[in-house]
């Protein structure tokens, strides 16, 4: 007899793991599960989180919105600053650098998109780069933030704003949220994962002192080591070394000189690249490289020469894999975070996909029979997402001209996954994209790295030849005055800060 679905409800969850990914999954839970389930978190203070400082996506605010979070209080709980996109220094080319901005660009007239009529103009001569006509690349240089506001068609009313933060504060503030919620924490190491006999679900977790801990559902949060997913599930793990070949990384905090910069710097070394991160209290620096190009010694002595202000802790090694998980979620363990893979911080998306492995569990949030068309469907949707964002990134290292180290050699002839190559060959032939959908990265995500990393289509859409030439330069020209008019009467980012989200 088919049981109610009461019965057969989820009653008891286990998340092991509390770095980003363990409490932005406890928060979430506590705040939309409406108190209904026991959400335990297990964390062991002896194995440290990997919480550098850290840079995100817009989508974010989203997150925070949904759980109620106050924008100013969170940065002020965070060290938090603005981020208007990413300063890419030296990637297609020595002495070369561009900015990923978030938010749309340009103002569309007639039939195609913006950026061809750009296109027509730049190929004539008569039209700056793009980034003349985005509020966010030509403000960020200049150290001018503000949030979005109704300005009707004014770009004012379309700025995009992600954060840089302390993610390790963020885990704290969101520890606090979620017990006040009714998380129970539990402090102590896991040593070993017992499995069902019959259909090897796990059916509890053991911690050093003997506690056992049960539950229907199990979050794998425990970081690159995958307690449940790999160690107990041997799940299996996709590598793309081959195509992201960095596999170290050495993050470093400095003192702060000079102005707060609205954006996140990402400077591309000899076998690899470096980031740059502001807060208000410090500046997150570190180094991801490749050791088949480059000694660690030689990685470190890269980082330390190339900070602002005086080092403030000697610099951390970190070691990954490139790659992802074969199953996200596997029988009844669903893996979060750097559990369920790594793609290394290039686009600031993992803690991204933290949120939005959260978003899709609690669309596919399952009852005791963990019926496997559900389980396949978030998979499906899981491996899609981090496919995409994987050609984005391999983007930034194989569209270049550099050729001065076997590093760079290396990533410029390698092969690309074929859906990264057909996306190439479209926009290199008239400028064109073509977006799947539930894609991450929007079109002029992509069309901004293309244009940074030197892919110039050969030609542009041949339906602008329907607008008058002199038309298209009076819209240009007009979009590119608002911009600078904009930009000008724009607040300082630091100023901004002070004003609204200054930490104690
Ligand atoms: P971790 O932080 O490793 O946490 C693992 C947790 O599991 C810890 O609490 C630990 O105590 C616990 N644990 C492990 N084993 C046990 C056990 N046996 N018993 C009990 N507890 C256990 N993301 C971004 O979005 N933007 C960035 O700019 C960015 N930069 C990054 C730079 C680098 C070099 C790296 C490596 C990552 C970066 N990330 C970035 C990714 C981001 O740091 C992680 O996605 C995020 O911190 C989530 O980590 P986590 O919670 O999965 O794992």
């Amino acid at each position: 007899m088919q049981q109610n679905t009461n019965e057969r409800r989820i009653r008891d969850i286990v998340i092991v793991g509390g770095g980003t990914a363990g409490w932005m999954t406890a928060a979430a839970m506590s705040k939309l599960l409406g108190g209904q389930y026991h959400v335990r978190l297990i964390e062991s203070d002896e194995i440290s989180t990997v919480g550098v400082g850290e840079a995100t996506i817009p989508q974010i605010k989203l997150f925070n919105q949904a759980l109620g979070i106050d924008e100013d209080d969170f940065l002020r709980e965070t060290q938090g600053t603005f981020k208007l996109g990413i300063q890419f220094v030296d990637w297609g080319r020595l002495g070369e650098n561009y900015i990923h901005t978030f938010g749309s660009i340009g103002l569309d007239m007639g039939l195609v998109e913006f950026h061809h009529y750009w296109l027509k103009l730049h190929q004539a001569g008569l039209a700056p780069d793009f980034g003349a006509y985005s509020l966010a690349a030509v403000a960020a240089p200049q150290n001018k933030f503000m949030r979005a506001i109704d300005a009707g068609n004014s770009p004012i009313s379309h700025i995009a704003h992600a954060f840089q933060f302390d993610a390790g504060l963020y885990a704290r503030f969101l520890r606090k949220f979620a017990e006040a919620r009714g998380v129970v924490r539990t402090e102590g190491k896991v040593a070993d994962v017992i499995l069902r006999e019959g259909d090897g679900f796990v059916d509890a977790v053991t911690m050093e002192n003997g506690e056992r801990y049960q539950a229907d559902l199990f979050i794998d949060c425990s970081g690159f080591r995958g307690l449940l997913i790999e160690g107990a599930l041997k799940t299996g793990y996709e590598d793309w070394t081959h195509w992201l070949p960095c596999d170290r990384a050495l993050a470093v905090p400095c003192e702060s000189r000079g102005a707060i910069t609205p954006y996140t710097r990402a400077t591309a070394r000899t076998a690899g690249w470096q980031w740059r991160i502001p807060l208000q209290h410090r500046i997150g620096n570190g180094h991801v490289y490749s050791s088949r190009f480059i000694s660690d010694d030689e990685a470190c002595a890269q980082l330390m020469s190339n900070l602002d202000g005086a080092p403030l802790a000697e610099p951390k090694p970190l070691r990954f894999v490139t790659g992802k998980r074969n199953k996200i979620w596997n029988r009844n363990v669903v893996a979060i975070g750097l559990s369920s893979g790594f793609m290394e911080p290039l686009e600031s998306t993992s803690i991204h996909l933290i949120q939005s492995s959260i978003a899709r569990l609690m669309s596919f949030f399952p009852d005791r029979d963990f019926n496997q068309d559900n389980i396949d469907e978030f998979n499906r949707q899981a491996h899609f997402e981090v496919d995409r964002i994987r050609d984005f990134l391999i983007l930034h290292y194989n569209a270049t001209t550099r050729d001065d180290t076997p590093f760079w050699n290396y990533c410029r002839t390698m092969e690309v996954p074929e859906t990264l190559k057909q996306k190439m060959d479209l926009f290199k032939q008239h400028g064109r994209f073509y977006r799947e959908k539930d894609e991450m990265f929007a079109s002029v995500s992509w069309l901004q790295v293309m244009l940074g990393q030197g892919i110039m289509p050969q030609s542009y859409h041949p339906l602008v030849d329907l607008v008058p030439q002199q038309q298209v330069e009076a819209h240009l020209h007009a979009i590119k005055t608002v911009v600078e008019n904009c930009v000008q009467k724009m607040p300082n980012h630091e100023e901004f800060i002070a004003a609204h989200c200054r930490a104690a």
